[in-house]
């Protein structure tokens, strides 16, 4: 469960309110939220793509589908735009994006939906994102998929 039921405000594109607890985040504290968890290097690393910097913020839920600017709707992830890099991967093949929660379908709430990440000491984890930074580990990982 996501314990915030974030919205957009009215008549501002990326600040969000969350309609439980009233607490606010703009694209910016998103930004800054998703850099300091990520420590500057990108999330996910496959294997022959990654670039190891992170340049690219992806959205998993993409903001033409509803997605917010909220760190659980973001990742870190290296490449230049959408050409290469993992960020290109992602936008390469949509499929094994979402086999890996790397992209959420619409009408998923990305803060439930597990995604495989790089961590270090873990190589390859499935973790849920929440909304404050943190990655809580899944036990059974499903499979990273390239
Ligand atoms: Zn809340
Ligand atoms: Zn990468």
């Amino acid at each position: 469960m996501n314990p915030h039921a974030w919205q957009k405000q009215w008549g501002r594109k990326t600040v969000v309110e969350c309609s439980t607890c009233g607490r606010t985040m703009s694209e910016r504290d998103c930004r800054d939220v998703v850099a300091e968890r990520s420590g500057g290097g990108c999330e996910i690393r496959i294997e022959g793509w990654c670039q190891g910097q992170a340049r690219e913020f992806q959205h998993r839920l993409p903001a033409g589908r509803g997605g917010l600017f909220v760190p659980s709707n973001g990742l870190a992830v290296c490449g230049r735009g959408n050409v290469d890099g993992c960020h290109g991967f992602i936008h390469r093949n949509p499929e094994i994006a979402t086999a890996n929660g790397w992209t959420v379908e619409s009408g998923v709430d990305p803060a439930v939906k597990p995604v495989e990440i790089w961590m270090w000491g873990h190589m390859q984890a499935s973790a849920l994102l929440d909304d404050d930074g943190g990655y809580h580990l899944v036990p059974e990982p499903t499979s990273f998929t390239t």
